[in-house]
């Protein structure tokens, strides 16, 4: 299996290569501007390549399960940060390249004077050192981020528009019926990406509604919400995936938030999800009454020993609310009735906020599991692991694993708790192919 998803990343990695590359392989089509020096073909050409860049973003947030597939979501979103870096890299620095060899051009800054290629441009720019800052600094800023998501959609969209305008207006690269051609055709693609984005996603949405089955409370301020499909007969997914959920809204509300499955994935026809109260949504999800519609789009996401088939062992290192994709996996394999020995180690606050505590005891005995509670802040006379999980504690607890690939780790919790766990398993030597992460913050 994993080679499969091997064959399909590099396909992926083709794919958006070519893509990205496009508009550069169109512009060497036929005639070039004449009397054009170097820098300024360079500049042009960097232009050109932001705004592939730029465009390509909107595929890569578009959640199409065949390309997260390959790489998981987070990792497609990561991604997805890092190349906007890139493009607005690109888009300075065409500026400043022009500015540099033609100082005649710097007179197209000024707004009041220039033509409108070139203050279509110039805003370009600046909404998309906008939209950078507001993703980095969201949190800083203060922005809530079901508002943020909204504005990021709307500045990229008006973004991509004006860097296609400002090449409309400089009309130096559509000289050919062929260049106008292909350019209309790159243009339609992105108009009907939007489309299926915006518009026919939501409405297979709609047609596929869920209503509320159960919601019930759990220890750690967490309610485990049970859905079941109306009129449809749901998905299946594998252990560990996750979904987007809109309560009480059309599919077409910008409200959506990702939650993992907590339930069996020998179960699909009723999907549950534990969602510890975090914030205004989480909080909302004690209020939900039976029958009341909820739309769930999935499943996403790579975090699943169904995808290491070869594996001899498995260990789930969980912090808090990280335990839900684990408990997903655990029920699953107690349906399968797996005898794969697993390792739980799972950090909590304190003994009474352990989410699924006594199922895990239970599960103990159906499974060959070992549960390894850490507790920051233990009862008296607790003899078990202390304070936050660390180097040592791994080593008392990991397997020892003969071979690469035989023992799969697999963290989610608290972004300090999974950067320490990494940074231990590294120190610990273990290949960096064996433990997955799961981020439950993606922006
Ligand atoms: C792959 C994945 C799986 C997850 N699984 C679970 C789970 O099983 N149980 C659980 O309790 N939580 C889970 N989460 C986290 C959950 O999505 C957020 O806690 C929730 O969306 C917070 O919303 P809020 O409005 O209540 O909180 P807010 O206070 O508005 O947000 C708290 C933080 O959560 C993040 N967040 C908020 N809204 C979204 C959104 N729509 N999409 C992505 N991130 C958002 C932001 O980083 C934000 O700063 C998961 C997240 C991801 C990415």
């Amino acid at each position: 299996m994993k080679s499969n998803y091997v064959i399909k990343g590099i396909f992926w990695i083709l794919v958006y290569l070519l893509l990205a590359g496009a508009p550069l392989l169109i512009l060497l089509l036929g005639e070039m501007p004449e009397g054009r020096e170097f820098w300024r073909e360079f500049s042009v050409a960097l232009g050109f390549a932001g705004l592939s860049l730029m465009s390509l973003q909107f595929v890569l947030t578009a959640r199409f399960k065949f390309l997260k597939a390959p790489y998981g979501a987070d990792i497609v979103y990561h991604f997805h940060r890092q190349i906007t870096f890139v493009a607005l890299a690109f888009f300075l620095v065409h500026p400043l390249l022009l500015f540099v060899f033609s100082p005649d051009t710097l007179a197209l800054l000024n707004v009041i004077t220039a033509p409108w290629r070139a203050r279509a441009g110039v805003t370009a720019v600046l909404l998309l050192l906008a939209l950078t800052g507001m993703s980095l600094w969201r949190r800083k800023m203060k922005i809530e981020y079901t508002r943020w998501r909204i504005w990021h959609g709307v500045l990229a969209t008006v973004i991509v528009a004006l860097a296609v305008t400002h090449v409309v207006l400089a009309r130096h690269y559509l000289n050919t019926p062929l260049k106008q051609t292909l350019w209309i055709t790159y243009g339609i693609f992105w108009v009907g990406l939007l489309a299926y984005i915006r518009i026919l996603k939501p409405i297979l949405l709609l047609k596929r509604p869920y209503q509320v089955e159960s919601v019930l409370p759990e220890r750690g301020n967490t309610w485990s919400l049970t859905v079941k499909p109306v009129g449809h007969s749901g998905f299946h997914f594998m252990p560990g995936q996750f979904a987007w959920i809109t309560i009480g809204n059309s599919p077409f509300s910008e409200s959506e938030h990702p939650f993992s499955f907590s339930s069996s994935a020998e179960q699909p026809e009723m999907l549950t999800f534990t969602i510890k109260e975090l914030g205004d949504f989480t909080r909302t999800i004690k209020t939900l009454q039976p029958g009341q519609v909820v739309y769930v789009d999935g499943p996403f996401g790579h975090f699943s020993v169904d995808r290491h088939p070869h594996a001899k062992q498995f260990v789930m290192i969980a912090g808090g609310v990280g335990i839900t994709p684990m408990m997903s996996t655990l029920r699953t394999l107690a349906h399968r009735g797996e005898k794969h020995p697993l390792t739980l180690i799972y950090a909590n606050r304190d003994w009474e906020s352990i989410t699924f505590r006594e199922e895990l005891e239970r599960l103990q005995e159906s499974l060959t599991l070992k549960v390894v509670h850490v507790l920051e802040k233990p009862p008296a006379g607790w003899d078990g692991e202390k304070g936050y999980i660390n180097q040592a504690i791994l080593e008392r607890h990991l397997p020892k694993s003969e071979k690469p690939n035989t023992v799969e780790i697999f963290i989610c919790g608290p972004q300090p708790m999974m950067n320490a766990v990494e940074q231990a398993l590294s120190n610990l030597g273990i290949p960096f192919g064996d433990y997955h992460s799961e981020q439950f913050s993606l922006v």
